[in-house]
């Protein structure tokens, strides 16, 4: 069978974290980390994974996924062209600096080989590996962090962008934010989530959303997962729009399928009787409308 070719995949390093913040989205931490084998299934599914993305808790509290996923990129040769992380910067770690340069190393080689030759300078392109530090106004700490996201800057120069992480300052309401009174309702997203489908791409099913024109394909074989998808401490594979949302509403979130599944013909199970995301933006504006009475003209 054929490998696929995946657009972006968020890796749940772990639930657990070292801060409470009170607008945490997550609510509260658990004892969790993804097991390597999970990464491991994931890697012997995928030819190419444009982004990757480790999210958690706090990453860096599980280093060794993220080391482990490094190794077994290079084992598989995978390939990957860009990757992020997001800390809450509240302990510096050397091995974050060297998980990122070692990154770096992979997604230079593997630009080196996808482009035409000649055409890319890895001192343009520093943004393919992020490293963002959370410096919103509900991080408590944050002259702790602040001072290790200035190390981090100085020590990752030319390697990697590192950028304050500020969506906190506009929370939503879940996880431990729901007693918070600025933080915005999520009435209409998290059911409209659950009933949008997965794009995909090769000889036949084209993506039917405004992504469908970044997406073509290179052989005809190809299979390509153009929305994003999760990979949770459970080791399931869930839809992307589950991605910002608490450990509850992720875990009552439909599943795609175990890692270690298909996961292109769990992708196509899960797709029936769902809708692209441009009907639901649809659905959700006419929702709003009516209940402002403003109607469509
Ligand atoms: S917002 Fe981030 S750093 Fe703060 S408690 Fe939640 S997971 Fe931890």
């Amino acid at each position: 069978m054929n490998k696929i070719t995946f657009g972006s995949i968020v890796v749940e390093t772990t639930r657990r974290c070292n801060m409470r913040c009170r607008h945490c989205l997550r609510g509260e931490p658990q004892n969790k980390d993804i097991d390597s084998a999970y990464i491991d299934a994931l890697l012997n599914q995928a030819d190419i994974i444009d982004s990757v993305v480790f999210t958690g808790g706090e990453p860096t509290l599980n280093l060794d996924a993220m080391e482990h996923m490094a190794a077994e990129l290079i084992n598989r040769g995978v390939l990957l062209f860009n990757f992020q992380v997001i800390t809450n910067g509240l302990e510096y770690s050397e091995r974050l600096v060297e998980v990122a340069k070692r990154f770096r190393e992979i997604i230079d080689i593997c630009c080196e080989s996808g482009f035409a030759k000649g055409t890319y300078d890895s001192k343009q392109e520093v943004s393919r590996v992020i490293i963002g530090v959370s410096l919103d106004k509900y991080h408590s700490d944050s002259e702790e962090c602040e001072r290790n996201y200035q190390r981090y800057k100085m020590e990752l120069e030319g390697v990697a962008d590192v950028v304050k992480a500020v969506n906190g300052n506009t929370p939503v309401r879940m996880g431990r934010a729901v007693s918070l009174l600025n933080a915005t309702p999520i009435e209409y997203t998290i059911p409209a989530h659950k009933k949008q489908s997965i794009e995909v791409l090769d000889k036949t099913h084209t993506p039917v959303c405004r992504l469908r024109n970044n997406f073509r394909l290179i052989d005809f074989d190809q299979r390509i997962v153009c929305c994003t998808l999760v990979l949770g401490v459970d080791g399931f594979i869930r839809s992307g729009t589950c991605t910002s949302s608490s450990y509850e509403i992720i875990d009552g979130f439909p599943k795609v399928c175990n890692v270690s599944d298909s996961i292109w013909d769990g992708i196509l199970a899960y797709n029936k009787g769902r809708v692209n995301c441009s009907q639901i933006e649809r659905e959700q504006m006419e929702t709003i409308l009516k209940e402002t009475s403003l109607g469509w003209n």
